[in-house]
C-alpha cells in the first residue's frame, strides 16, 4: 500500500517527520511514501500552491497524509485546502474530539463531527463590487447546497457513526433564518435520519443553541452532522473543549481518495522553533490507519498518545515543557514500552 505524504507549511514539516517517527514504530502496512509539495512552500519550486504532480500522487495512492498548509493572502489564490477537497470531492470531513487531558475544563468528552466539505458557504462563488465609490464597497458570495449532496453525505456520516458504534446523532442547522440553504440540509437529514432510525437516534439543534451548548456540556453530545461553515466553526469550538487545536485530528473522506490532516493550520507564529504538538497529526494518523483497516495499530498509538499526556509529557500548549523533538521521543518509548512494534 502506497501513501502520499505532504509535509506542507509553516510547523507542517516538523509535526510530519513526528508522524512518521510514529508510523514506523507501529509498523505501518505502507511500503512506500510518496512525498509531495503543496502551499505557499510550493510555489517556489512548482509555482502554483497545489502542483499537478501532487494531484497525481494523490490519485494514485488514493491516500494522504497531508501537513497544514498556508494559501498566500495577495495574488488571488484560491484556498488550496478548499481546492484539494474539490478536486478529490472530499465530501465528508470527520473530526473527533475527545478529553485526553486529565484535569482540565471538561472530562469525558468523546464526541465526532462531520462536516459537510464541498457544498455551502465554502463553495466559493465570491466576489467584490465596487459601490458608495469604493472598489471593495460590497462582497458577495452566492453559497449551495444541492439535495444530493447533502444526502450523500449525511448518508455517509450515518454509516460511519453506525461503525464506531455511536448512539445518537445531532444534526445541526440553521434553517430558522436560511431556510433553503440550511433547510435543504435539514430536510435531507431528517430523510436520511428515518432509514437508519432503528440502528441510531437523531435529534436537531440550530447552530446557535450548539455553540452554547458545546462550551457548557461536550459530554452530552455524540455525533454532530452539518453543513461547511457550521461544522468549521463548531469543530474548532469542540477542539477547544478537550485542550486546544493541538489535539484535534481530522480526515476528509471521498469515494477516490482519503486525506488525513490535522484540523489546525500552519501555526506561522511558531514555525521553525521546534515546539510545536505533533499530537493531532499524529491522532490523524490513527485514523488513517483505522481506515486501512489497523484499528490495533491505531489503538497503539492512541495509548501511547494518552499515556504520554496523562504522565505529564506534553507540549506547552497543553501546559507541558516538552519540544516536539523530546515529546516524539517519549511517544516512541511509550510505544515500545506498550508492547512496542505492533505485528
Ligand atoms: P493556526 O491553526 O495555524 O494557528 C492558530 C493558533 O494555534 C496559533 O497561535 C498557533 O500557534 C496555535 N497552534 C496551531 N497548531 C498548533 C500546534 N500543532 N501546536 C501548537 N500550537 C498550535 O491558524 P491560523 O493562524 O489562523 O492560520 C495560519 C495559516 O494556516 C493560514 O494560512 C491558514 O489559511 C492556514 N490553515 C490551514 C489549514 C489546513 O491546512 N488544513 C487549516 C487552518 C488554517
Amino acid at each position: 500500500m502506497e501513501l502520499t505524504i505532504i509535509p506542507g507549511d509553516g510547523i507542517g514539516p516538523e509535526i510530519m517527520k513526528s508522524a512518521l517517527a510514529v508510523l514506523e514504530a507501529v509498523k505501518a502496512p505502507f511500503g512506500h511514501y510518496v512525498i509531495a509539495d503543496a502551499g505557499e512552500s510550493a510555489i517556489a519550486s512548482h509555482g502554483d500552491t497545489l502542483p499537478e504532480k501532487t494531484l497525481e500522487a494523490i490519485a494514485s495512492t488514493g491516500l494522504a497524509l497531508k501537513g497544514p498548509l498556508s494559501t498566500p493572502s495577495g495574488g488571488g489564490y484560491t484556498s488550496v485546502n478548499v481546492r484539494l477537497r474539490k478536486h478529490f470531492d472530499l465530501y465528508a470531513n470527520v473530526r473527533p474530539a475527545k478529553t485526553l487531558v486529565p484535569g482540565g475544563r471538561f472530562e469525558g468528552v468523546d464526541l465526532v463531527l462531520f462536516r459537510e466539505n464541498v457544498e455551502g458557504l465554502y463553495s466559493g462563488d465570491e466576489r467584490w463590487e465596487e459601490a458608495d465609490g469604493h472598489p471593495h464597497g460590497r462582497g458577495i458570495l452566492t453559497a449551495s447546497n444541492s439535495r444530493a449532496g447533502m444526502l450523500r453525505f449525511v448518508d455517509y456520516s450515518y454509516r460511519a457513526a453506525i461503525a464506531m458504534g455511536r448512539k445518537r446523532v445531532t444534526l445541526v442547522h440553521k434553517a430558522n433564518i436560511m431556510k433553503a440553504l440550511s433547510g435543504i440540509f435539514l430536510e435531507a437529514g431528517l430523510e436520511v435520519a428515518d432509514r437508519y432510525r432503528d440502528r441510531i437516534a437523531t435529534d436537531t439543534l440550530i447552530a446557535d443553541d450548539c455553540g452554547q451548548k458545546l462550551v457548557r456540556w461536550p459530554e452530552a453530545f455524540d455525533v454532530i452532522v452539518t453543513t461547511n461553515l457550521l461544522g468549521d466553526i463548531l469543530s474548532d469550538v469542540a477542539a477547544g473543549t478537550v485542550g486546544g487545536l493541538g489535539l484535534a485530528p481530522g480526515a476528509n473522506m471521498g469515494d477516490r481518495a482519503c486525506i488525513f490532516e490535522a484540523v489546525h493550520g500552519s501555526a506561522p507564529d511558531i514555525a521553525g522553533k521546534g515546539i510545536a504538538n505533533p499530537t493531532a497529526l499524529i491522532l490523524s494518523a490513527a485514523m488513517l490507519l483505522d481506515h486501512v483497516g489497523h484499528p490495533e495499530k491505531a489503538a497503539a498509538v492512541r495509548t501511547a498518545v494518552s499515556d504520554c499526556i496523562i504522565a505529564g509529557e506534553r507540549t506547552r500548549d497543553i501546559g507541558g515543557e516538552l519540544d516536539t523533538a523530546a515529546y516524539t521521543k517519549a511517544l516512541l518509548a511509550r510505544i515500545a514500552a506498550n508492547g512496542g512494534n505492533v505485528a
